[in-house]
């Protein structure tokens, strides 16, 4: 039965949890469904198939792929968890799931800080404007320590982190932690971590608790005036105070509260879901999205029930019960199963069959998604990932859509059986229907089929998913690596190179544009912007 989906939209948070990855954020998740009671068993994350991690190569490969949603409750709020792989060739990945959520949970290894993709995805984050809370995960592991993760926030990323929790011991001693916003502890009762005692903060973390809580008050002075007037005349600023303060501060990006604690031994998991519902934002807390009208006009769009529709399609999934699943954020208006809706990227009417919404074991079947509001569509078409569905076509508004990078890496692949050749080239459109960093093409030369993607990963699971789910055995050649940046360089009247700077690629007058030849591993020029013959060993090796 579908039900009706009326919820306060204040109480509506979307969020990503953002890690490199083996940071814990497949642990974290699970944990959250566990203490949200979406699932009853910890473990049953890597064990079902009704599950965020649901394809099996995710599982052996300990990774993250698909980026779905799960909703979940807390504490009378929705938490739409929009999940978010960790792996570099997936930043499509990332990136498309940063346009379409609200804040993020920011998850780090306490034993090692801020890590090279942390960077990436914290960049992304900002790009897209995103909110974050940071989770310093892994602090029972040996090297624990909160002050690098605060550190190295503030050194490789340039955040202004402000630490929320104290912890009590760390590594192996890490048993408890200490709220430095209520100045109060917790400690865990049992392994499972539901059973939670709040106690006084024990006597020897109280001299370091205060400490840390001062800086706190400082950091929200600095947010917000009153709690300043007050930190200046000496008086007591409420726990409420510094909450309002810090809730202003992350929405407005100045700052990022750090909360610690150990999925794995089921420490801190709550009180982190109690700050996504304190500090992040809902959708009415962030700018309205922006949209072109077909003369170039520009236009925003609000989160209102009753508004125009307007909504961007962020992912497409083959859904191996019920076919083409294609999920939606709707930011304004109503989207209605059974309706049929616009696509004004693709000047195309579709029909909306049924709306799911997903949670960690079962499908809901709803009648509408409200703006604010993420779900899957069964039904549409034509419909890919970066388009707008719109009410009809008299308002064709096209929504900021999603930055799709240029694959940088092709192989040639062929069908270990000939007979197969028809079924690979189905599964390969397939495929690349879902992900539109996945490309296919025939060289004209050999006929020979190229498939190309964000790297050696992607491809391998490509080709691993060719073998499960669509039954094809296939070869491929050696991988060649395009260098995708705009090369710029400097060179005299007869060529001859003068001086690069920055990367592989920035030069001073002379633009080239390297793309990789059809075959060979090789490269050709595209462009030249300033004249003067460019020798082609000014063009980097390949990778
Ligand atoms: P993901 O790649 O970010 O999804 O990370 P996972 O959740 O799969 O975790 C990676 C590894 O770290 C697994 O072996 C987990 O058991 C382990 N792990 C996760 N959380 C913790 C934690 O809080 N403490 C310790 N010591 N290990 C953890």
């Amino acid at each position: 039965m579908a039900v009706k989906t009326e919820f306060d939209l204040k109480k509506t948070r979307n969020i990503g949890i953002a890690a490199h990855i083996d940071a814990g954020k497949t642990t974290i998740t699970e944990r959250i469904l566990y203490y949200t009671g979406r699932i009853h068993k910890i473990g049953e994350v890597h064990e079902g198939a009704a599950t965020m991690d649901w394809m099996e190569q995710e599982r052996e490969r300990g990774i993250t792929i698909t980026s779905a949603v799960t909703t979940a409750f807390w504490k009378d709020h929705r938490i739409n968890i929009i999940d978010t792989p960790g792996h570099v060739d997936f930043t499509i990945e990332v990136e498309r799931s940063m346009r379409v959520l609200d804040g993020a949970v920011a998850v780090f290894d306490a034993s090692q800080g801020v890590e090279p993709q942390s960077e990436t995805v914290w960049r992304q984050a900002e790009k897209y404007r995103v909110p974050r809370i940071a989770f310093a995960n892994k602090m029972d592991k040996t090297g624990a320590d909160i002050l690098l993760v605060l550190n190295s926030m503030k050194q490789r990323l340039g955040a202004r982190p402000v630490l929320m929790q104290w912890p009590m011991g760390q590594e192996d001693e890490f048993r408890g932690i200490i709220d430095l916003v209520a100045m109060k502890a917790y400690t865990y009762g049992n392994d499972l971590g539901t059973d939670i005692q709040e106690i006084e903060i024990p006597a020897e973390f109280q001299e370091v608790a205060a400490e840390w809580h001062d800086k706190l008050v400082e950091a929200a002075a600095d947010l917000d005036e009153d709690v300043m007037m007050k930190y200046l005349e000496g008086e007591e600023v409420t726990e409420e105070e510094l909450k309002n303060a810090f809730r202003k501060g992350t929405i407005s990006l100045d700052v990022t509260p750090v909360f610690l604690g150990s999925a794995l031994k089921n420490k801190g998991v709550q009180l982190l879901l109690d700050a996504v519902v304190q500090y992040l934002p809902s959708p009415l807390d962030v700018p309205p999205i922006k949209g072109a009208t077909p003369d170039g006009g520009e236009v925003e769009r609000t989160p209102e029930a009753d508004g125009p529709l307007a909504a961007l399609a962020f992912k497409i999934m083959a859904d191996p019960y019920v076919g083409r699943l294609t999920f939606v954020r709707v930011y304004s208006g109503t989207l209605k199963a059974g309706s049929y809706v616009y696509n004004s990227t693709k000047g195309k009417k579709e029909r909306v069959g049924r709306l799911l919404r997903m949670h960690a074991n079962h499908r809901e079947e709803v009648e509408e998604l409200l703006a604010g509001d993420l779900g899957a569509v069964v039904g549409l078409k034509d419909t890919v990932t970066g388009d707008t569905l719109v009410g009809d076509g008299d308002d064709p508004v096209v929504l900021e859509s999603i930055d799709i990078p240029e694959p940088v890496i092709s192989v040639a692949i062929e069908p270990k059986t000939k007979a197969d050749q028809e079924k690979l080239a189905m599964a390969l459109s397939r495929l690349a229907e879902e992900d539109p960093t996945f490309r296919v093409h025939t060289d004209p030369e050999s006929g020979q089929t190229i498939i190309s993607g964000m790297g050696e990963l992607h491809l391998e699971i490509i080709v691993d998913r060719l073998k499960r789910e669509f039954k094809v055995d296939a070869n491929v050649g050696q991988p060649q690596v395009a260098y995708r940046e705009t090369i710029t360089r400097m060179v005299d009247v007869e060529g001859k190179f003068v001086r690069q700077s920055g990367g592989r690629g920035q030069y001073g007058h002379v633009k080239i544009k390297a793309e990789p030849l059809p075959r060979g591993g090789g490269f050709e020029f595209v462009n030249a912007i300033v004249g003067g013959v460019i020798p082609k060993e000014f063009i980097p090796a390949v990778q």
